[in-house]
């Protein structure tokens, strides 16, 4: 298994902040879906085990949105709308991560995976 590395990150206006380890980050994925085109994120191409995951700052300060069939909790700041990650009913607490949010982390030099969420 591959060393954790600890990442940083925080929405736009500092709000929101947080912290996660997983493996060195060197992919991302992003998808087709309804909600996913409109923001154009980058996001991580797993999803954080809650233990890894940490809130530093700002969870009151997360507003959560939710469509369709309502299997995705997709959360944002109140503040400046930027969104930090998503999780859903299913898997609380289990974020998949906006990697435009993640301080030191170049997005060009990642491998971007397609997820097709049009066609879910
Ligand atoms: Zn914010």
């Amino acid at each position: 298994m591959s060393q954790l590395k600890k990442y940083r990150a925080s929405c736009h206006c500092g709000e929101i902040q947080f912290e996660f380890e997983c493996a060195p980050i060197n992919q991302g994925c992003r998808c087709n879906c309804s909600i996913c085109r409109r923001k154009g994120a980058t996001m991580s191409d797993f999803y954080v085990e809650p233990e890894k995951f940490s809130f530093l700052k700002g969870k009151e300060s997360l507003q959560r949105y939710q469509f369709g069939d309502h299997d995705v909790y997709h959360y944002f700041c109140k503040t400046c709308g930027i969104y930090p990650f998503h999780d859903g009913p299913a898997f609380p607490g289990k974020y998949r991560v906006n990697l435009g949010c993640v301080e030191d982390l170049n997005l060009d030099s990642l491998e971007t995976r397609k997820i097709d969420g049009a066609s879910f």
